[in-house]
């Protein structure tokens, strides 16, 4: 769950561009469509709301999602896609893996008028792009967070991360914080639940924690846990200069520093988890 700024991008001339390029008939089809097109643009709140639903018929909807064609490699849109890329090397969905494609926020199969409206296009991971799929969800049900619209920065930490041992393992588990505001904690709850971010943060907090085993353990017998918290802390504290509190790896470093079990020798126990799919 990443703020990020969103693009800088002219939309109107990206459409006037995308329908420059398609051939004769179905330029004349997208010049048709362009007035609902800005309307949706104009009205877009990357917030799912049934009203803001158009309901195009099956042709005049098929041509809208082809523009989206335009933005691969040589295609007359594929600066679109670069400035999204330029916006965060790491997936805007999860924040824990390198974003490798884009994802139609608002998906297109739902909402063809937005497949290549800049601010509907997120730099993702795979298996976010996956695991979310043709979702959007409600606002009043829960919904996927906007990384351009919704600033969760003010809420500070999202997540909670605490530890537990199970069959000589200490794992680290991630959940939505309780004491978030209503809005912000349905959000975040769909957003975490959807994208089965429990299990994949947990699996790679496990890959972090045994990189750096050795550190802990210089720390343990320098100072004991007391100093294996305050290297958590100081690693916080530096991921805090780049990435804001509702970064995952911010809350497991916080995690690491509030466990005593963790802290009092646990970190011993890391053991690697089969990435979770
Ligand atoms: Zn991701």
């Amino acid at each position: 769950m990443l703020s990020l700024p969103g693009p800088v991008r002219n939309s109107e001339s990206d459409y006037d561009l995308a329908s420059s390029s398609r051939r004769k008939t179905n330029r004349a089809i997208l010049a048709g469509l362009r007035d609902t097109v800005m309307e949706s643009y104009r009205n877009y709140s990357g917030r799912a709301r049934m009203p803001e639903l158009n309901h195009f018929d099956d042709d005049d909807a098929e041509k809208l999602r082809e523009n989206y064609n335009l933005t691969y490699h040589k295609g007359s849109l594929s600066a679109l896609r670069q400035e999204i890329f330029e916006i965060s090397t790491y997936c805007a969905l999860c924040g824990a893996e390198e974003a490798s494609t884009l994802d139609h926020y608002l998906p297109q199969e739902s909402f063809p008028e937005f497949s290549i409206f800049a601010h509907n296009l997120l730099p993702a991971c795979d298996r976010c792009n996956r695991k979310k799929s043709t979702r959007y969800g409600f606002e009043d049900t829960g919904r996927f967070a906007h990384p351009y619209l919704d600033d969760l920065k003010p809420n500070g930490a999202i997540l909670d991360c605490a530890f537990a041992v199970e069959q000589d393992i200490i794992h680290a588990m991630f959940n939505v914080k309780h004491s978030l505001p209503e809005a912000v904690q349905r959000i975040a709850v769909y957003h975490f639940d959807k994208l089965e971010l429990g299990g994949r943060y947990s699996a790679k907090a496990s890959m972090e924690i045994i990189e750096d085993i050795g550190l802990y353990e210089e720390a343990y017998e320098l100072g004991g846990a007391q100093l294996v918290a305050s290297e958590a802390r100081r690693k916080r504290n530096s991921l805090l200069k780049k990435f804001p509190e509702s970064y995952w790896k911010v809350a497991l470093y916080r995690g690491i520093e509030t466990s005593d079990v963790f802290c009092d020798g646990g970190f011993r126990m890391a053991g690697s988890l089969v990435a979770f799919e």
